[in-house]
Protein backbone atom coordinates (compact mmCIF):
# COMPACT_ATOMS: atom_id res chain seq x y z
CA UNK A 1 0.00 0.00 0.00
CA UNK A 2 1.40 3.38 -1.09
CA UNK A 3 -0.56 5.76 1.65
CA UNK A 4 -0.18 5.28 5.16
CA UNK A 5 -3.15 3.18 7.26
CA UNK A 6 -4.09 6.47 8.31
CA UNK A 7 -4.61 8.09 5.21
CA UNK A 8 -6.70 5.18 3.78
CA UNK A 9 -9.10 5.45 6.47
CA UNK A 10 -9.78 9.53 5.81
CA UNK A 11 -10.25 8.47 1.97
CA UNK A 12 -12.76 6.20 3.04
CA UNK A 13 -14.69 8.26 4.94
CA UNK A 14 -14.21 10.95 2.39
CA UNK A 15 -15.69 8.49 0.08
CA UNK A 16 -18.77 7.87 2.14
CA UNK A 17 -19.46 11.84 2.49
CA UNK A 18 -19.38 11.72 -0.92
CA UNK A 19 -21.89 9.50 -1.63
CA UNK A 20 -23.66 11.25 1.15
CA UNK A 21 -23.78 14.43 -0.60
CA UNK A 22 -24.92 12.70 -3.53
CA UNK A 23 -28.05 11.16 -1.79
CA UNK A 24 -28.66 14.84 0.19
CA UNK A 25 -29.05 16.53 -3.08
CA UNK A 26 -31.07 13.80 -4.57
CA UNK A 27 -33.56 14.36 -1.90
CA UNK A 28 -33.62 17.60 -2.80
CA UNK A 29 -34.08 17.31 -6.25
CA UNK A 30 -37.19 15.19 -5.20
CA UNK A 31 -38.88 17.53 -3.01
CA UNK A 32 -38.54 20.11 -6.34
CA UNK A 33 -40.13 17.58 -8.05
CA UNK A 34 -42.97 17.19 -6.38
CA UNK A 35 -43.58 20.70 -6.25
CA UNK A 36 -43.38 21.56 -9.58
CA UNK A 37 -40.20 22.86 -9.53
CA UNK A 38 -38.69 21.05 -12.51
CA UNK A 39 -35.07 23.60 -13.47
CA UNK A 40 -34.53 23.28 -9.27
CA UNK A 41 -35.10 19.55 -9.61
CA UNK A 42 -32.57 19.29 -12.69
CA UNK A 43 -30.27 21.69 -10.93
CA UNK A 44 -29.83 19.02 -7.86
CA UNK A 45 -30.09 15.85 -9.94
CA UNK A 46 -27.11 17.23 -11.47
CA UNK A 47 -25.26 17.95 -8.34
CA UNK A 48 -26.11 14.96 -7.12
CA UNK A 49 -24.41 12.99 -10.33
CA UNK A 50 -21.29 15.34 -9.60
CA UNK A 51 -20.99 14.21 -6.09
CA UNK A 52 -20.98 9.95 -7.25
CA UNK A 53 -18.01 11.23 -9.78
CA UNK A 54 -16.52 12.67 -6.92
CA UNK A 55 -17.26 9.23 -4.57
CA UNK A 56 -15.82 7.45 -7.63
CA UNK A 57 -12.53 9.95 -8.16
CA UNK A 58 -11.95 8.68 -4.21
CA UNK A 59 -12.57 5.21 -4.67
CA UNK A 60 -9.75 5.30 -7.98
CA UNK A 61 -7.51 6.81 -6.37
CA UNK A 62 -7.61 4.61 -2.98
CA UNK A 63 -7.13 1.37 -5.41
CA UNK A 64 -4.09 3.75 -7.36
CA UNK A 65 -2.48 3.64 -4.43
CA UNK A 66 -3.48 -0.06 -3.16
CA UNK A 67 -5.25 0.76 -0.38
CA UNK A 68 -8.33 -0.48 0.88
CA UNK A 69 -11.97 0.85 -0.28
CA UNK A 70 -14.22 0.04 2.53
CA UNK A 71 -17.84 1.26 1.22
CA UNK A 72 -20.05 2.22 4.89
CA UNK A 73 -24.15 2.62 5.16
CA UNK A 74 -24.71 6.44 3.35
CA UNK A 75 -26.24 7.78 6.26
CA UNK A 76 -30.62 8.97 5.32
CA UNK A 77 -30.85 12.45 4.12
CA UNK A 78 -33.65 14.58 5.04
CA UNK A 79 -36.83 13.76 2.77
CA UNK A 80 -38.69 17.13 3.33
CA UNK A 81 -37.93 20.59 4.11
CA UNK A 82 -39.99 23.72 5.13
CA UNK A 83 -39.31 25.55 2.27
CA UNK A 84 -37.31 25.56 -1.15
CA UNK A 85 -34.61 28.09 0.53
CA UNK A 86 -34.60 25.59 3.73
CA UNK A 87 -33.29 23.16 1.42
CA UNK A 88 -31.04 25.28 -0.29
CA UNK A 89 -29.29 26.54 2.23
CA UNK A 90 -28.94 23.01 3.48
CA UNK A 91 -26.92 21.87 0.88
CA UNK A 92 -24.72 25.35 1.36
CA UNK A 93 -24.08 23.96 4.99
CA UNK A 94 -23.12 20.77 4.29
CA UNK A 95 -20.87 21.88 1.02
CA UNK A 96 -19.22 24.04 3.73
CA UNK A 97 -18.59 21.02 6.04
CA UNK A 98 -16.95 18.97 2.53
CA UNK A 99 -14.64 21.55 1.97
CA UNK A 100 -13.68 21.22 5.70
CA UNK A 101 -13.39 17.57 5.45
CA UNK A 102 -11.29 18.01 2.37
CA UNK A 103 -8.96 20.62 4.10
CA UNK A 104 -8.70 18.17 6.88
CA UNK A 105 -7.43 15.09 4.87
CA UNK A 106 -4.88 18.06 2.98
CA UNK A 107 -3.61 18.92 6.20
CA UNK A 108 -2.99 15.09 6.90
CA UNK A 109 -1.19 14.60 3.88
CA UNK A 110 1.09 17.43 3.69
CA UNK A 111 1.81 16.28 7.26
CA UNK A 112 2.86 12.90 6.52
CA UNK A 113 4.25 14.73 3.38
CA UNK A 114 2.05 12.43 0.96
CA UNK A 115 2.86 14.17 -2.35
CA UNK A 116 0.99 12.32 -4.38
CA UNK A 117 -2.58 12.36 -1.88
CA UNK A 118 -1.57 16.32 -1.74
CA UNK A 119 -1.25 16.46 -5.72
CA UNK A 120 -5.09 14.45 -5.99
CA UNK A 121 -6.50 16.72 -3.37
CA UNK A 122 -5.62 19.94 -5.07
CA UNK A 123 -8.83 19.29 -7.59
CA UNK A 124 -10.86 18.86 -4.51
CA UNK A 125 -9.90 22.11 -2.97
CA UNK A 126 -10.57 23.93 -6.13
CA UNK A 127 -13.97 22.50 -6.77
CA UNK A 128 -15.20 23.23 -3.31
CA UNK A 129 -14.51 26.85 -3.93
CA UNK A 130 -16.42 26.37 -6.86
CA UNK A 131 -19.53 23.91 -5.00
CA UNK A 132 -19.93 26.68 -2.26
CA UNK A 133 -19.74 29.98 -4.66
CA UNK A 134 -22.83 28.07 -6.59
CA UNK A 135 -24.66 26.88 -4.21
CA UNK A 136 -24.45 29.72 -2.20
CA UNK A 137 -25.32 32.42 -4.93
CA UNK A 138 -28.43 29.83 -5.22
CA UNK A 139 -29.74 30.78 -1.91
CA UNK A 140 -29.07 34.30 -2.00
CA UNK A 141 -31.00 34.47 -5.58
CA UNK A 142 -34.01 32.18 -3.20
CA UNK A 143 -34.31 34.63 -0.80
CA UNK A 144 -34.23 37.17 -3.14
CA UNK A 145 -37.00 35.52 -4.87
CA UNK A 146 -39.29 34.83 -1.77
CA UNK A 147 -42.54 33.51 -2.14
CA UNK A 148 -41.86 34.28 -5.96
CA UNK A 149 -40.30 30.53 -6.95
CA UNK A 150 -41.04 31.25 -10.13
CA UNK A 151 -38.33 33.83 -10.27
CA UNK A 152 -35.93 31.05 -9.22
CA UNK A 153 -36.57 28.65 -11.32
CA UNK A 154 -35.66 31.41 -14.09
CA UNK A 155 -32.70 32.00 -12.82
CA UNK A 156 -31.53 28.70 -12.76
CA UNK A 157 -32.69 28.22 -16.15
CA UNK A 158 -30.47 31.24 -17.27
CA UNK A 159 -27.75 29.10 -15.57
CA UNK A 160 -28.06 26.26 -17.94
CA UNK A 161 -27.76 28.84 -21.05
CA UNK A 162 -25.20 30.60 -19.90
CA UNK A 163 -22.75 27.40 -19.65
MG1 LIG B 1 -18.29 16.56 -3.61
Amino acid sequence: MLISDAMNAKLNEQITHEFHSSHIYLAIACQFERQALKMLAGWFKLQAREELSHAYKFIDYVNAQQGVVHLKAIPEPPAEYASPADAIKAAVEHEKKITKCIHELMALAEKEHDFATREFLGWFVKEQVEEVESVTHLYEVANMAGKNLLQLEAYVAQLGRKD
